[in-house]
């Protein structure tokens, strides 16, 4: 089978999911199928060779399972981003709206340094609201973000307006259904 679409078959699609309207795009349905995320991982690795990027960041907790894997394969250094209150160290720290609320993530000020070329790695890019909050983070410590990386992009949520001008590069894309 042509491996797009078998990345395309193994990614689960749960309606109403985390609330009703919402059609979730299940990755965990990737990691089950060996040749799926080998496949994925591989096509991310050539999108992080094309950034110029020399460091990765990954979002918690989807985002971190790609970049890890990437990370290791291509030798760089990778920024964990996580929910607040979850790092131990000094941090930055940035609040961004949700649909519904507020959330917050955050950095190691230790990890983050000008010179730093940086691409933002999540498993699934929505609306971008995560990514350009993440943005502000490396900002915040100095450092370049080079574009964003995701596994699966959701265009029709527009996330290329919220992420302009910076490229936005994901192995398999959705259509509103
Ligand atoms: P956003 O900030 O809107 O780009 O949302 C990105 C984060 O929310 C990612 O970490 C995704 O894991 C998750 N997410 C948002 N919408 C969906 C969806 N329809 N299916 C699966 N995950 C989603």
């Amino acid at each position: 089978m042509d491996k797009q679409v078998l990345l395309d078959k193994s990614i689960r699609r749960v309606p109403d999911f985390p609330k009703p309207g919402i059609l979730f795009y299940d990755i965990s349905g990737i990691l089950m199928v060996p040749e799926a995320f080998s496949y994925c991982i591989e096509k991310m690795c050539e999108l992080v060779k094309k950034s110029g990027a020399n460091t990765l960041a990954g979002i918690e907790t989807r985002g971190l399972i790609f970049s890890a894997v990437i990370a290791e394969r291509l030798g760089m250094p990778l920024m964990l981003v996580r929910k607040k209150g979850k790092l131990p160290g000094k941090t930055y720290s940035c609040s961004y709206a949700l649909e519904y609320g507020t959330a917050e993530i955050e950095i190691h000020v230790a990890d983050v340094k000008p010179g730093q070329k940086v691409l933002l790695v999540d498993d699934l890019i929505a609306t971008g609201g995560t990514l350009k909050a993440a943005r502000s983070l490396m900002e915040m410590g100095g450092a370049q973000v080079t574009g964003y990386l995701g596994a699966v992009g959701l265009p029709f949520l527009k996330y290329d307006e919220a992420l302009a001008p910076l490229p936005v590069m994901t192995v398999i894309n959705y259509d509103a259904e």
